[in-house]
């Protein structure tokens, strides 16, 4: 098995569109990388330089240590696998899995009849090799698609948003599927979804793409609790974004002064005052204040916070005692609640006017629709980004 590098892998097509824009990342040996990012960013691009059907204007392509850069495709040892899988539709099952190894003319019939059957058990459809595509459902037929991908033993798998055209039952399937099978055999591969969800969920790491660059490359984990952008934020799951700019940092803790509301923000990222900045808050982030307070409470919450937020920016901790980190508190009303399985989200209007998006997890909390609450976020849990 083998890595892949990209250095600053640039594609200009004839007639001028600028589709990819430098890119560099190097793929470990066995790897699952997704690119992921809005239609249009260069995603297919960079997938289709990285298999030899587009040569980049600038940058090289490695693959196992060997630049491919102006290679075709059939010196890359890659397999690929399509949204659209076409099988070949007169070919059997066993013709179509065999294809790639028939071409290369360096198998005998023995090899290719026992690999074939090989691909069939692993994902899971041995029996299947006489049939014809029209005789097999469309997650069947992408399981043969990868199958015929990696029958030839590539060094590296390349899928571009292969389960795209797949319901959603199926799609959720397939990505357990899809990913046990790369576990399995620890093929390098890369994968591109427009999907959030699906990144998320599958990759090692993911590299988020917006036109033609690489915004942000990291584990999924890591690039949804530490966006390194406004634009990461938005479009990785949900994200609370609230713009300001910051006009005080003091005991790590930065003051961020919006239209509606002040931040207070755990200092982070370089940021310092008079920066514009977003101050970006997970759903899962927000807290609600214990349901059986009143309105009343719920002030008296909001004041104690207040004093302690006053507190911890006045006093440095003098005496080594620490202070509670500051909170910022919001009161609003519940204007909307839906159930996601596992969890609750709730749409919190503040008295300000502001939207929040809230969930918390199901069973928690009885609170619905007209319901006045108060909601408070700790400075740990926001990540502030330049503007
Ligand atoms: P994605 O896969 O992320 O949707 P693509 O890589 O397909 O994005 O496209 C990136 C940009 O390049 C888009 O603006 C698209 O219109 C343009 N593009 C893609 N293929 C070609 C081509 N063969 N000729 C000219 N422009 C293209
Ligand atoms: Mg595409």
């Amino acid at each position: 098995m083998s890595g892949i590098s990209l250095a600053g892998v640039t594609k200009r097509y004839p007639g001028g569109v600028l589709a990819v824009k430098g890119v560099d990342i190097d793929i470990e040996s066995g790897e699952f990388v997704t690119l992921v990012g809005p239609s249009g960013c260069g995603k297919t691009t960079t997938l289709r330089t990285i298999a030899g059907f587009e040569t980049p204007t600038d940058g090289n392509i490695r693959i196992d240590d060997e630049n491919v850069t102006d290679a075709p495709p059939y010196e890359r040892d890659t397999g690929m696998v399509f949204q659209d899988f076409a099988l070949f539709p007169h070919m059997t099952i066993h013709e179509n899995i065999a294809y790639g190894m028939e071409a290369a003319g360096e198998y005998t019939d023995e090899e290719i009849d026992a690999r074939v059957e090989e691909m069939l058990e692993l994902v899971e459809l041995p029996g299947v090799g006489d049939r014809t595509p029209d005789q097999l459902s469309g997650g069947q037929q992408q399981r043969i698609a990868l199958a015929r991908a990696l029958a030839p033993r590539p060094k590296a798998l390349l899928l571009d948003e292969p389960l795209a055209s797949l319901d959603k039952q199926l799609r959720e399937q397939m990505q357990v599927e899809l990913r046990r099978i790369q576990q399995e055999i620890g093929i390098t591969t890369v994968f591109v979804t427009h999907n959030q969800e699906e990144a998320l969920t599958m990759s090692d790491r993911l590299a988020v793409m917006n036109d033609g660059k690489f915004e942000q490359v990291g584990p999924p984990e890591d690039v949804y609790n530490d966006p390194d952008s406004r634009f990461v934020a938005d479009f990785l799951g949900t994200a609370n974004i609230f713009d300001g700019s910051v006009t005080a940092i003091e005991d790590g803790y930065a003051t961020v002064e919006c239209a509606d509301v002040t931040v207070q923000a755990t200092a982070q990222n370089g940021i310092s005052t008079g920066d514009d900045v977003s101050v970006i808050v997970r759903p899962e982030r927000i807290r609600f204040a214990a349901a059986s307070e009143s309105d009343a409470d719920a002030d008296a919450t909001a004041n104690a916070t207040a004093n302690a937020s006053a507190s911890s920016s006045t006093n440095p901790s003098a005496d080594g005692g620490t202070q509670p980190a500051p909170e910022t508190v919001f009161k609003g009303e519940i204007t909307f609640k839906r159930h996601l399985g596992s969890s609750v989200e709730f749409r919190v209007e503040t008295d300000a006017g502001r939207e929040l998006v809230v969930v918390r997890r199901s069973g928690l909390d009885e609170r619905g629709p007209g319901d006045r609450v108060t909601v408070s976020i700790g400075a740990a849990d926001c990540r502030l980004v330049e503007e």
